[in-house]
């Protein structure tokens, strides 16, 4: 059986929810966000999104166990049978860890987007979120076709609070305090691919779709 269990590490603003959400469409398996389901939670106003409302505000991370426990949830829902794309998770060792007892060894591609810090600092800042579906788009790279509106459901367009520059340049340091050594962590183990995250999306996804093979 093909495998298709697969992360998508690297950088904030490195097009990871983009690609992803492009990926998992094409390979039919879901996608799982774990900034995503936060935010929804913190949207809604549920425990969990409490807990994590005021990490998310300032760039820093959520406790691992909380998310940790989040993903060990979905994961074991009948959708991830046959495979997932995890799109922000793992981001600490201890995620890491806590993934490797989740897969019971399977094999797990790990797709690391490279990208500089002020070419991500230039596409956070520039980016503009659905209220209502989270669709990602950018003022200068990737515009709505209608102004403030998303192409896909036609909700509002906002900037993501997290997305100004004092908190992207604070989620950055913290990528590269605790996020990074994850690359050398999977590369050791023979699972790392590597995709040049600069250029436009459909550049960028024609590398991810040569690397994840397509069935
Ligand atoms: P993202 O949409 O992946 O950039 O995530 C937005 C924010 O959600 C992050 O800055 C963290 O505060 C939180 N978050 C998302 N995924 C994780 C994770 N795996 N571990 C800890 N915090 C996370």
């Amino acid at each position: 059986m093909t495998d298709r269990r697969f992360v998508f590490l690297g950088p904030p603003g490195a097009g990871k929810g983009t690609q992803a959400a492009r990926a998992a469409e094409r390979l039919s398996v879901p996608h799982i966000s774990t900034g995503e389901i936060l935010r929804r939670a913190v949207r809604e106003g549920t425990e969990l999104g409490r807990t994590a409302k005021g990490y998310m505000d300032r760039g820093a991370l959520v406790p691992d166990d909380v998310v940790a426990g989040i993903v060990a949830e979905r994961l074991s829902e009948p959708d991830c049978r046959d495979g997932f794309i995890l799109d922000g998770f793992p981001r600490t060792t201890p995620q890491a860890e806590a993934l490797d007892g989740r897969t019971n060894g399977a094999s797990l591609l790990v797709l690391y987007f490279d990208l500089d810090d002020e070419e991500a600092v230039e596409r956070l800042t520039g980016r503009r979120t659905c209220a209502s579906c989270g669709a990602n788009f950018h003022l200068k790279y990737m515009p709505p076709k209608v102004e403030g509106r998303c192409d896909r459901c036609g909700g509002e367009l906002v900037q993501r609070s997290d997305d100004r520059e004092e908190t992207v340049r604070e989620r950055l340091r913290v990528y590269h305090e605790q996020t990074r050594e994850l690359v050398e962590r999977y590369r050791a183990l023979g699972r790392l691919a590597e995709i040049d995250a600069n250029g436009s999306p459909e550049a960028v996804g024609a590398r991810i779709d040569a690397r994840m093979g397509d069935d």
